[in-house]
């Protein structure tokens, strides 16, 4: 597979010495320096141009720069940029109103903000710990269940919930009770009990190379916990805000889960994070429970309102599923040796290759100028903006189609021989 350092498109960069020595080293080396964005574009500091099919990993919903962006950044920065949440302000709460109303839960529910997804994550965590507590079972709601090869965070309460070994081995001991399961309706069955707390999904597993969950799982998942009293509590962060094209993936199954975990999207590119907890489970969090500094800041959620009232005026979730029909057509029509299938829904696509070559799929494609993803070393991401056309679409198509056929030439060849 090609090297990270072998990406970058000039030899020795100055910038790359900066980032090997000023850098802790957890991302590995950067790709590229990028100076500038706008719309479904980015130059790097040669002046080169890519087109941008990943948003930062599914978040700028509305393309880089975007007017509306600016101004709500701009307009709330000169306002009142952050105050503790010893106060309320207008954008919290407005932001608060909206995402119960875009989730469609009307007043049944409670928002509580944060900064990222892995902290709408432990936030969600804690939900489950104190359901198992609360329970009329007193302390016996010891587990709580997750899929394998989720993912759904970093810090430690998460990375209990994410599955991959490697990312959770070198932290050890973990938070105890999290139980991994395969993500099939039988092995939910099989898992399913009266001392399971919570269920943790992700509509589909993004990080994982773009997995869907069997059709009906979120139904079976709903009966399931609501019959034996658990949680289910549905990580959004990669699929919500449109992506999918719904405004969140559970309502694809017509199901409403007891809390959804939400980031990415809902920022448009400023952090933020948000659990929000429907009936019961929204009463779980009292007073003293859990907290944030920044959480629900005045910048953060006015952003938020500007980003999401613009998916909804511009039809973006609409949009999201027509040109993510288009794009599996466009995937599907090159017709490469190396394309297997292609994964996911709307704007949240995985291209399930034939033979390990992602990393040198998406090494070719930004050598060509364009920006995508190996979610692992056999499905590479693709995750635009919910704004593309037509044009970033006839642009995509010709670059995805030289860089699947430089690496076919030699992966196809190296396998046969
Ligand atoms: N959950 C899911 C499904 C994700 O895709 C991610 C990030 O990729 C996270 C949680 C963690 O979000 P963050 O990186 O904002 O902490």
């Amino acid at each position: 597979m090609t090297s990270h350092a072998a990406q970058t498109s000039a030899p020795a960069q100055a910038w790359q010495g900066a980032a090997d020595r000023d850098l802790i080293l957890n991302a590995g080396p950067r790709f590229e320096l990028l100076v500038r964005g706008e719309g479904s574009h980015l130059w790097d500091g040669e002046g080169r141009r890519y087109l941008d099919f990943l948003a930062g990993i599914a978040v700028t919903a509305l393309g880089h720069a975007h007017p509306v962006f600016v101004e709500a950044v701009s307009r709330q920065a000169a306002t009142l940029a952050h105050v503790s949440n010893y106060f309320a302000t207008p954008p919290q709460l407005e932001l608060a109103a909206r995402l119960k109303r875009l989730a469609g839960t009307g007043d049944a529910g409670r928002v509580f903000f944060g900064n990222s997804g892995t902290e709408a994550n432990e936030a969600a965590f804690k939900l489950a710990r104190l359901h198992g507590l609360s329970s009329d079972l007193g302390t016996e709601r010891p587990r709580i269940l997750s899929l394998d090869n989720a993912f759904h965070g970093r810090t430690i309460g998460a990375l209990a919930l994410t599955a991959k070994a490697s990312m959770r081995d070198p932290f050890q001991p973990l938070p105890g009770g999290v139980e991994h399961i395969p993500a099939t309706i039988e092995a939910l069955e099989a898992a399913m009990d009266d001392r399971v707390a919570a269920l943790f999904v992700e509509p589909i597993q993004g990080e994982a190379g773009v997995l869907e969950l069997p059709e009906g799982y979120l139904r079976a998942a709903r009966e399931l916990t609501a019959k034996h009293g658990a949680l289910l509590i549905v990580d959004e962060i990669q699929t919500g805000a449109g992506r999918t094209g719904d405004w969140f993936a559970f309502q694809h199954e017509g199901i409403v889960p007891d809390a959804i975990t939400l980031a990415k999207g809902i920022g448009g590119g400023f952090p933020i994070g948000a659990l929000v907890a429907f009936g019961d489970a929204a009463a779980l969090l009292q007073p003293g429970s859990h907290g944030s500094t920044f959480g629900g800041n005045p910048l953060a959620t006015a952003v938020s309102n500007a980003v999401l009232e613009e998916i909804e005026q511009a039809g973006l979730v609409q949009n999201a599923r027509e040109r993510g029909a288009q794009l599996r057509e466009v995937v599907e029509g090159i017709g490469s040796p190396l394309v297997a299938g292609v994964r996911g829904r709307g704007l949240l696509l995985g291209v399930a290759l034939a033979v390990p070559v992602a990393g040198d799929v998406v090494a070719a494609a930004q050598r060509l100028g364009l920006v995508i993803n190996a979610a692992n070393p056999s499905s590479v991401r693709i995750a635009p903006a919910l704004t593309i056309g037509d044009a970033e679409i006839a642009e995509f198509t010709d670059l995805f189609t030289a860089a699947l056929a430089e690496v076919a030439a030699t992966a196809l060849t190296e396998t046969n021989a």
